[in-house]
């Protein structure tokens, strides 16, 4: 999402005549797309603004921004804190981003409202040519009790039907063979607006509407993933077949106080559905670790629950309190090496999960999206297959963007390795 935030603000500010540099001497403004999901996410942005001042020094005129979601959080107190800060806008402030630039640069500003805002009609300008993002919902209504996202996002919109398809259209046009759907939980797309939610529906209308496009959207949330949303996946051809589907923990009790709304029995109903009905399906998680109170007994219920999903991959998260959500009230007592251990336990068994997974793709022939040169080794090429794993393997930089076949010879646990096919 925040990826995506970057692009927009990129493309407003195009249309307003200003060019992109990646050379922050050259720049007349330097602006910081930001996360508060975690302290450390915050911490390196303070990092990254302190590296800036004595270039604000030597150019009084240079404009320094930070926008998004750390921006709402902090407001005023970053201008403070940042004394060489010019400008905070935060996640509803996007629209207006040419005009606060140029108030910021007579005097520092700090722009904060959550006042809605309209993505219609907006421009873009994107990183890649064939893969694109596109929000379908905005905020959040979950109030998970550790989380600040529906602090700083507002509260779930979800975006018109026509105005979603219609940029789609748009995109495909550009070129775009593959769009990933965002939300916080797009699962609920559509409740505000029809009053039950209709992601099901919005899935069939993109596949009947964009049949050679590749599909994918994040995140879901499990609690509203729906029979009808796995149906829907296990009918439409143009829908990936890996779902990102956070359990955050195993514990009854811990996701009770988490206020996810499911239990682990109902999360691994949901993970049988979908195995079932999508055969050879890959699934996606993120954990959150040592949330407040977590005991060794709760714990053993996630490992478990992992255990049994066998996730594909995973993404794992040391609980960080953030003022002002619920959790960040309860008593955070686990010792540090706690933590850290469990975290360690937990990542060697969802490795050679993954490990697992890559190895069963070994001899097999799959269609990969080529994203182009490695960033690794530029003398291969990376691409992904619609499992979402990456294969790289040696091939002409000039199919970047293409969809080809290719061989998967040896696998990794980040990447496999691969060959073209025929
Ligand atoms: N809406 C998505 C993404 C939320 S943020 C979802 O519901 O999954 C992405 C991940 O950050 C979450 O899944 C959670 O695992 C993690 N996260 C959220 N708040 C956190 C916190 N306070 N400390 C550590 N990790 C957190
Ligand atoms: Fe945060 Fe929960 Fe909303 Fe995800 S669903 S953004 S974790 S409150």
């Amino acid at each position: 999402m925040n990826r995506h935030d970057s692009e927009r603000v990129a493309g407003i500010l195009a249309r307003a005549g200003w060019r992109e540099t990646r050379e922050a001497r050259e720049a007349d403004a330097v602006i910081f797309m930001t996360c508060c999901v975690r302290e450390g996410a915050e911490n390196r942005v303070y990092g990254h603004l302190g590296d800036l001042k004595t270039m604000k020094q030597e150019n009084p005129g240079l404009v320094i921004a930070v926008g998004g979601c750390m921006a709402q959080k902090e407001g005023e107190r970053l201008l403070e804190r940042v004394p060489h800060l010019d400008l905070v806008f935060g996640t509803h402030q996007f629209t207006g981003i040419a005009e606060l630039l140029e108030e910021a640069g007579r005097e520092p500003l700090s722009m904060t409202g959550l006042n809605g805002f309209e993505l219609g009609g907006l421009p873009l300008s994107r990183r890649e040519s064939f893969r694109a993002w596109v929000p379908i919902t905005s905020g959040c209504n979950n109030y998970c009790s550790y989380c600040i996202v529906p602090m700083v996002r507002g509260v779930e919109k979800s975006r018109p039907r026509k105005e979603i398809l219609a940029e789609v259209v748009g995109l495909v046009r550009e070129g775009a063979t593959e769009i990933n759907l965002l939300g916080q939980n797009v699962n609920s797309y559509g409740r505000d607006i029809c009053g039950r939610p209709v992601f099901d529906e919005l899935l069939r209308e993109m596949d009947a509407r964009f049949p050679n496009v590749w599909l994918r959207f994040v995140t879901s949330h499990p609690r509203d993933f729906s029979d009808h949303i796995i149906e829907a996946i296990a009918d439409c051809d143009s829908v990936c077949e890996h779902i990102h589907l956070p359990i955050q923990a195993g514990s009854d009790r811990v996701l009770e106080l988490m206020n996810r709304g499911y239990t682990k029995d109902y999360f691994l109903g949901r993970i049988a559905r979908l195995r079932e009905r999508v055969p050879g399906c890959t699934i996606s998680t993120d954990i959150l670790l040592a949330f407040p109170g977590e005991t060794e007994e709760d714990f053993l219920e996630t490992l478990d629950a992992v255990e049994r999903s066998a996730f594909d991959s995973a993404f794992t998260f040391i609980y960080s309190p953030r003022e002002g959500t619920p959790a960040a009230r309860l008593p955070d007592s686990l010792p540090r090496q706690v933590k850290q251990e469990r975290f360690e336990r937990l990542q060697e068994r969802l490795r050679s999960l993954t490990l697992e997974s890559n190895r069963r793709d070994e001899g097999r022939t799959l269609e990969v999206l080529v994203e182009g040169p490695s960033a690794k080794n530029p003398a291969v090429l990376t691409a992904r297959t619609r499992h979402h794993k990456i294969v790289n393997f040696p091939g002409d930089p000039e199919l970047a963007g293409r969809r080809v076949m290719v061989v998967v010879e040896k696998a990794g646990l980040w990447s496999m390795q691969g060959s073209l096919a025929g």
